[in-house]
């Protein structure tokens, strides 16, 4: 048995994997984070657990975070049964690339912040660990970000900025007006550029916001960028547990 892990900002999934994924638990992560490697050493325990993967919203490099602008929680683990920590987009990616049947494939998480994960011919792409993080790409201006850098994606499109700037991400999506802002607008330019270095077969979105976003309306907008010759398909994953269940593919890999 397999075990994965979704460590977000607001909650934690748990979900198990023997050949078909079962959710486990879901817990708010304010609730558990203090404990949260006593929680996951007892439900290795009581699973009989082989191998824990672990998705966390973080900069992640040789197994070591080194940094989770949007959790706001410092965690390491110490578990008693092979594990790994992976970025949780690079979770999403995976999920999306077994479940959707594409060996090349992007991943791009909207909730909180942007996160995005690069599939290349089945497996993650990390480079030295923190490849695929377009959510800090430069675009101009000067919003602080919360890595602490400035003019940043993630500092325009995604929860905590439009929040920061008074607009419900909900309400955003639910209307349509998100497609009408100009920040949406450089989303797609930020996915058609990555899409022009990659050349993947497919993009997927998922995350609370990406997972609620028109796959029509993004295969137009991203399209707008792109030369003919990128015939890239555009999928929406609208699974809550998706890197929780990539986090089990992680750790299989
Ligand atoms: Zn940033």
């Amino acid at each position: 048995m397999i075990v994965g892990v979704d460590v977000g900002g607001t909650n934690v999934d748990v979900v198990c994997y023997d050949g078909n994924f079962k959710h486990v638990a879901t817990y708010r992560t304010k609730d558990v984070v203090e404990n949260l490697n006593d929680l996951l050493k007892r439900i290795a325990r009581d699973l009989k657990a082989e191998k824990i993967g672990i998705g966390f919203a973080g900069w992640i490099r040789k197994g070591r975070i080194l940094k989770a602008p949007n959790v706001k929680v410092s965690i390491s683990f110490d578990l008693p049964v092979p594990f790994r920590v992976e970025n949780d987009a690079n979770c999403f990616a995976l999920y999306s690339s077994h479940e959707l049947g594409f060996e090349n494939l992007m991943g791009i998480t909207v909730g909180t912040g942007v996160g995005s994960g690069v599939v290349v011919e089945g497996k993650i792409y990390r480079g030295r660990g923190l490849a695929g993080e377009i959510g800090h790409w430069f675009v101009g201006g000067d919003r602080k970000c919360t890595c602490g850098g400035r003019g940043h994606l993630e500092a325009y499109f995604g929860g905590w900025s439009f929040e920061s700037r008074g607009m419900n991400p909900r309400e955003l999506v639910e209307s349509g007006k998100i497609y009408d802002l100009k920040d949406f607008e450089t989303f797609c330019l930020c996915v058609a550029n990555a899409v022009t270095l990659l050349d993947v077969e497919c993009v997927a979105f998922g995350g609370r916001i990406g997972g609620a976003l028109s796959e029509e309306v993004l295969k137009e907008r991203i399209g707008r960028y792109l030369m003919p010759e990128f015939d890239t398909e555009v999928r929406v994953i609208k699974d809550p547990l998706a890197v929780a269940k990539g986090a089990c593919l992680a750790v299989m890999e």
